[in-house]
């Protein structure tokens, strides 16, 4: 196909609206092209160049564009970006500029999509020293040979911003359109092979070649993501569901074949050489050839440290071996994707668990299974306490979805819903905490009087306890058995997942997973949250079903 008839097909598209008259004009687009053009232009019409899990990148940032694009049509760079600016459109002001170029070229070559692919290809295998000097060159050649219209659509492209609006969704049903298959099965096909250029090949081919695809090793899968949701929608959905605890680190995907292992981000980079101790943990803890599917933290004395520290150890290109020492990471695996040339995506999660449980030895994150929401609030307790983010509920019977967000993972976790309340009380704390104030009694306003609302004792750290045993020791006016009543002076800041009606305190209401965030000590007492303002709240928040 030519360039200029792409172009056409974008410029056409971008002036449509409806999804139908789009899949049609692609589908029809589709059925033009030949096996080899295909994956291209499948994937430039989505504005992407690469494969998701291709390790190429252009690399080829606006900077060295305008400049290209400068040199072509005989300005300075600062001449491009303004004209630019003044249009608002990159694309169409590279038009503009072209059309108008002080000299016109007269060995200019038609420009195939198949051509202009072969040479993103070799920009983004330049390396080396002289790296930017060559792509400068290589970006010019592309631009001298292009009309204004083709320029509009080639800028586009390669500062990834093609803004057609045809996304994802909208070529899966075009291919399956044009080749007259199941978009079921080119979902599952692209699943799979995450290239949905590739899919588009095999969809020319028919039904049966579309549904024999397998994920291969070393291209890695979309990950599954999560929706929001509740312990008590998820057991009333599912019945017996899998907890695991929400660790707030990076996740990672483990891919292993013999001895050769990769490990790639969410992102699907290629993060191996930053993360060697991770690798060397998952390589010794398995003999199989797997994909695994896991999140990685970083700890310190057997606790979480917050996720900032992983950050500093992914993608690290330059002393990873003193980091390693620094900052110790931990992996916890969650999923098995493949083992020994099994593609496990499509069995239930239960089945997949098994199957993780026999193919490593070590860092399987522990789960709990079951419908007992006591047993599974309990769970997400344990998780707070032992500073992880929260939980993950799972369906069982829920198959591997790449790259979906959908209802069969949800998490919960602490909202960032927040209220500032008095501390007027407390009860001393028990084993290790037995010489602190263990948990702290929290009171709203309600005109003058302070009315108790719930305890906090998570979120407080060894530290924090004690720093905050010698604030409050002065304030004790009376204590009964483990109970100690404070003047109140003092204002927490505590986080909740939600607020319940509750005849066990004096304001009718209870904070759910209340978490202290920290001490207001820029506020007194007479500004702390009102009855009112909760009563407002607990109106306001639509009923998740929690019994
Ligand atoms: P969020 O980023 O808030 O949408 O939460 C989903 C993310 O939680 C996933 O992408 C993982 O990186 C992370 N995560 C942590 N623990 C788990 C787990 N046990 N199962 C699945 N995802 C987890």
């Amino acid at each position: 196909m030519r360039f200029a008839d792409f172009a056409r097909y974008c410029e056409r598209l971008e002036a449509m609206s409806g999804r139908l008259e789009m899949i049609e004009l692609v589908s029809e687009m589709l059925s033009t092209l030949s096996d080899d053009e295909l994956p291209v232009v499948v994937r430039f019409i989505m504005g992407k160049i690469f494969p998701d899990w291709s390790p190429l990148k252009l690399g080829i940032g606006p900077n060295l564009l305008y400049e290209a694009v400068g040199y072509v049509v005989g300005k300075k760079k600062e001449a491009v970006i303004q004209e630019i600016n003044r249009s608002g459109d990159a694309g169409r002001a590279i038009e503009h500029l072209v059309a108008n170029k002080e000299q016109t070229s007269f060995f200019t070559q038609e420009l195939d999509t198949a051509d202009v692919y072969r040479e993103f290809e070799h920009i983004a295998q330049i390396e080396g020293k002289r790296s930017q000097r060559e792509k400068l060159l290589a970006v010019r050649k592309l631009f001298a040979n292009t009309s204004p219209h083709e320029a509009r659509y080639l800028a586009r492209l390669m500062l990834e911003e093609l803004r057609i609006g045809v996304g994802e969704g909208n070529v899966r049903d075009a291919v399956a359109k044009a080749f007259k298959v199941s978009p079921e099965l080119v979902e599952h096909a692209f699943q799979a092979i995450n290239d949905l250029g590739e899919v588009a090949r095999l969809a020319k081919q028919g039904e049966g070649a579309l549904g024999i695809v397998h994920i291969e090793l070393f291209r890695p899968v979309k990950m599954m993501l999560a929706q929001q949701g509740t312990i008590a929608d998820m057991v009333r959905d599912h019945g017996a569901v899998a907890a695991e605890f929400k660790y707030d680190g990076s996740r990672f995907q483990f891919h292993k074949r013999g001895t050769t292992c990769r490990l790639y981000s969410r992102k699907l980079e290629d993060v191996t050489s930053a993360l060697p101790d991770v690798i060397r943990r998952l390589a010794a803890a398995t003999d199989h050839d797997v994909i695994l599917d896991g999140e990685v933290i970083a700890v310190k004395d057997g606790m979480p440290r917050p996720f900032q520290f992983v950050l500093r150890r992914f993608r690290r290109k330059y002393e990873v071996a003193s980091y390693i020492e620094e900052i110790e990471l931990v992996p916890h695996v969650f999923d098995i994707l493949y083992l020994d040339g099994r593609m496990l995506i499509d069995l239930p999660f239960a089945e997949r668990r098994k199957n993780l449980e026999t193919a490593l030895r070590a860092y399987i994150a522990p789960q709990l299974q079951g419908d007992d929401v006591g047993a599974l609030e309990g769970f997400y307790q344990k998780a707070l306490d032992e500073g992880h983010e929260g939980i993950m509920i799972k369906d069982l019977s829920s198959r591997y979805s790449p790259g979906v967000r959908g209802k069969n993972w949800v998490k919960i976790k602490p909202e960032v819903d927040t209220l500032d309340l008095a501390v007027i009380g407390a009860e001393w704390g028990e084993g290790r905490r037995a010489h602190f104030f263990g948990s702290y009694l929290l009171a709203c306003l309600d005109q003058g009087l302070l009315l108790p609302v719930g305890k906090v004792a998570t979120g407080i750290s060894d530290e924090a306890l004690a720093e905050l045993h010698d604030l409050f020791k002065e304030m004790v006016i009376s204590e009964a058995g483990k109970e100690v009543t404070f003047e109140p002076s003092i204002v927490f800041e505590v986080g909740y997942s939600e607020l319940q009606k509750s005849p066990n305190y004096e304001s009718g209401f209870a904070l759910r997973f209340p978490r202290f965030v920290r001490v207001r000590a820029d506020k007194g007492i007479d500004e702390i949250d009102t009855l009112e303002g909760i009563k407002k709240r607990f109106n306001q928040k639509p009923s998740s079903g929690e019994p």
